[in-house]
């Protein structure tokens, strides 16, 4: 690799496109909206017992479609993914102090989910493998008081769910699953999201196929099936005589999504191989291009969509490399680089957990004595941590629409600042 000034010092830049958005919306979703629109029927739901209860054509439709494409027994369409995991924390019938296992490294709404049911989130820390709980971590946090483990796909991956099976049966724990950035990823052949107790993927805009907004829980449990559709849609003035004793946490929401969006999302299901496909092939040659660079740590070659790439992650080594995390992000985006992040998520850091003041002024629901004060405390989560501040950094693969040129060219800026490394000190 020549020695060519780098951008940051006056150079010229090698990543010279302009890369827009990533945009899976043709003529497919725009034909099926106006479909929808000409019925009258952009939504049909009626928050009462009856056949209107479960939704209109298109949203049942949708449910079908999704249970058959990820071969799982019941997919519940929901407005968004976070109105998915609030329902699915309800669902397992979990009680006001309750906790439950996640790890710092994910979306907010992840923990947020667990709090609006009164019960704890509890952190546990990451594997520098897979960023996903990390198992001896996760087995130091269980208590008498643990409820459930939520396991999060985060960045295109499914998590190890055999290991996590294993706690959740050995402790009688259910298992949650997060698959919003991993939809269509693999795990021992089945679909991520659909090997917890509950699982789903998210239909927000800048996941790997959408409708604007919505999401869709996966359950194999005919019993959870039935809570999650009741939460969806006003549970209580529907949950009456016998079924009202085989269920709690039946407050009234509208978690209901439209036809307008089923439609969409069904369009955008046809496409969910191919966007995959693209992006793991993108991941993978990125992964190929930049293998001999020292000090920085790829993901693996991935096959078969083991790995759909939200986001591609790379690990610094600070000691081989010698320069800091934000000198080089400086760097590769004076070469012009776009998509780069650095760190991602230490939720325990949030303010809702350093003060503890979620329902009210009192602390609740952090109030029972079992609780220690030290429970989000800086320094509890090591690896999540120093992954944050010092040596994650991220290229968002599936936001951008980057084609194989752009990729070669960003392997080359790296290459010119490994090359360059000596001035950066
Ligand atoms: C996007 C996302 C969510 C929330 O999904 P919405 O549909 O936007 O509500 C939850 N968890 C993770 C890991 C996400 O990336």
């Amino acid at each position: 690799m020549s020695r060519k000034k780098l951008a940051l010092f006056g150079g010229p830049k090698e990543f010279n496109f302009e890369v827009h958005n990533f945009n899976s919306i043709g003529d497919e979703e725009i034909s099926a909206v106006v479909e929808v629109m000409k019925t009258g029927i952009l939504s049909k739901y009626i928050g009462a017992p009856g056949i209107d209860f479960m939704g209109g054509p298109k949203v049942r439709e949708l449910e079908e479609e999704f249970s058959t494409y990820f071969g799982v027994k019941h997919a519940i369409a929901v407005n968004s993914w976070t109105s998915g995991l609030i329902a699915s924390v309800g669902a397992i019938q979990v009680e006001p102090g309750d906790e439950i296992i996640l790890s710092p490294w994910t979306m907010s709404a992840c923990a947020m989910a667990i709090l609006h049911w009164n019960a704890i989130p509890i952190f546990a820390d990451v594997s520098k493998e897979d960023f996903c709980l990390d198992l001896n971590d996760l087995r130091k946090k269980i208590t008498p008081k643990t409820r459930a483990i939520m396991v999060i796909d985060i960045f295109g991956q499914s998590a190890k769910m055999e290991e996590y099976r294993k706690i959740a049966d050995e402790y009688c724990l259910k298992l949650i699953s997060d698959s919003a950035q991993s939809p269509g990823a693999r795990y021992s052949n089945s679909f991520a999201g659909t090997l917890a107790d509950i699982g789903g993927i998210s239909l927000n805009y800048h996941k790997h196929i959408h409708s604007g907004e919505g999401g869709i829980i996966f359950t194999n449990d005919d019993l959870i099936a039935r809570r999650l559709q009741l939460i969806r849609n006003h549970a209580e003035s529907v949950v009456t005589g016998e079924e009202a004793s085989l269920h709690t946490n039946m407050l009234g929401y509208n978690f209901r999504l439209g036809e307008i969006e089923a439609a969409i999302a069904l369009e955008q299901l046809k496409k969910l191989s191919k966007i995959t496909n693209l992006k793991q092939d993108l991941a993978n040659l990125l992964t190929r291009e930049l293998s001999e660079l020292k000090g920085l740590g790829l993901p693996s070659l991935s096959e078969d969509y083991r790995n759909v790439f939200y986001v591609y992650p790379m690990v610094l080594d600070h000691s081989v490399l010698g320069v800091e995390r934000s000198v080089l992000v400086r760097a590769l985006r004076a070469e012009g680089v776009p998509g780069l992040f650095e760190g991602y998520q230490n939720l325990h850091l949030l303010p809702v957990f350093q003060n503890l003041k979620a329902f009210g002024s009192t602390g609740w629901p952090w109030t029972s004595e079992h609780i220690s004060r030290n429970l989000y405390k800086q320094g509890t989560l090591p690896v999540a941590e120093e992954l944050h501040s010092n040596s994650f950094l991220g290229l968002g693969i599936t936001g951008l629409d980057f084609n194989e040129t752009h990729i070669r060219s960003i392997a080359n800026a790296f290459k010119k600042i490994w090359a360059n490394l000596e001035f950066l000190k």
